[in-house]
C-alpha cells in the first residue's frame, strides 16, 4: 500500500502552480497560503485516494516517488 504522496519536500520545490490542486479528483488538495503570501499545495489525507495524478502532473519531476 502506498502512503499519501509527498507533493514537495521543500517550498523550492514547488513553483505554487496550482496544477496538483485542479487535476485531484477527490478534491483532497488545498491551495494554503503561507506566511509570506504564496500558496502552496496541502493534501487531505482523509479524502485522499492515493493516486498519485497530483504527482504525475507536477512540473518539478525530481520529487521522488515514494
Ligand atoms: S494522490 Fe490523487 S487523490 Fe491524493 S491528493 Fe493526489 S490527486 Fe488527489
Ligand atoms: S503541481 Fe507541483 S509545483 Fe505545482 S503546485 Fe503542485 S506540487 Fe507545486
Amino acid at each position: 500500500m502506498k502512503d499519501v504522496p509527498i507533493l514537495f519536500k521543500e517550498k523550492a520545490d514547488c513553483c505554487g502552480c496550482s496544477a496538483c490542486y485542479a487535476i485531484c479528483p477527490k478534491d483532497a488538495i488545498n491551495m494554503v497560503e503561507d506566511n509570506e503570501g504564496f500558496e502552496y499545495p496541502k493534501i487531505d489525507e482523509e479524502k485522499c485516494i492515493i493516486c498519485y495524478q497530483c504527482v504525475k502532473v507536477c512540473p518539478f519531476k525530481d520529487i521522488k516517488l515514494s
